[in-house]
């Protein structure tokens, strides 16, 4: 397996396949590592129907309590989350009350639920009363965060309201690493902001600005969240926020919170309205 690796890594990708398919014939503790080694690199090469082709003694129903399996569904989601969530429903459907009688799978099993669960919540699937029953992990806590953060980062005009970052939460919000959201200067952040809002139709929007304690607010309602879709209505109506009409008039504050006239601070150059 390891040799597979380093020849991967050299990019002689021949010679990994050829290992892989080597560990795969000969069966034994091997084969599943190998069909996983090997599916991955026919994933990330878009080869999907390959992949799974790999992947299928592995997914087989009957292995559903082996830890080759949740491993493959896993690698699954990571590029359709769907067939993933399809194949967690299908193994609930299959486990009787024998099947878990033994604390080992029943572990498995709690395993498998909150994985539905969190695909479910994913695809933006009203979440069952057995999905509720399941823990919120780790996992699913830190998809909500990024969703909300997401949410808040892309700000957008829904219902005449507009949320925005305080300059101060803005500094001083954890990103989480490894994530596509990256922390925006306030200033280049107001600007896309302003911009946004000129180019709005409607006109007049509710712009609010969002503190320290509207983030941990946010956090707590999304936590209870029973859908993906829910973040934009939570972070649209149920914030206290400080919330201000835009535009505001020359002379006025900035709605940045700036605490600079609105004509020196975002609305520079710009006509009165
Ligand atoms: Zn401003």
């Amino acid at each position: 397996m390891d040799a597979a690796q380093d020849h991967l890594r050299n990019g002689d990708l021949d010679q990994a396949v050829e290992i892989w398919k080597e560990l795969v014939l000969k069966g034994g503790v091997y084969a599943d590592s190998a069909r996983l080694d090997y599916a991955e690199h026919l994933f990330d090469e878009y080869e999907y129907d390959d992949a799974y082709t790999q992947l299928h003694a592995v997914l087989a129903p009957w292995r559903i309590f082996s830890k080759s399996w949740l491993r493959a569904v896993e690698m699954v989601e990571q590029h359709e989350p769907e067939v993933a969530l399809h194949l967690c429903m299908s193994a609930i459907d299959c486990i009787t009350p024998e099947n878990v009688r033994n604390p080992a799978r029943a572990s498995r099993l709690l395993h498998l639920a909150a994985t539905c669960r969190r695909l479910r919540w994913e695809a933006g699937i009203r979440l069952t009363d057995t999905d509720l029953l399941a823990k919120i992990g780790h996992f699913e806590t830190r998809q909500k965060q990024l969703r909300l953060l997401t949410v808040i980062d892309e700000p957008e005009v829904v219902d005449g309201q507009l949320h925005f970052w305080d300059r101060e939460l803005l500094e001083s919000l954890d990103r989480p690493s490894g994530t596509a959201i990256r922390l925006e200067r306030p200033a280049a952040y107001y600007l896309k902001i302003e911009r946004l809002l000129r180019a709005h139709d409607g006109g007049r929007v509710v712009v609010t600005r969002l503190e320290g304690a509207d983030w941990t607010r946010l956090v707590q309602l999304a936590y209870n969240a029973k859908h993906s879709d829910d973040l934009q209505t939570i972070v649209t109506r149920n914030n206290p926020g400080t919330a201000v009409e835009w535009p505001p008039g020359r002379n006025q504050p900035c709605w940045c919170g700036s605490g600079t006239k609105y004509k020196k601070c975002c609305g520079a150059n710009r006509p009165p309205p």
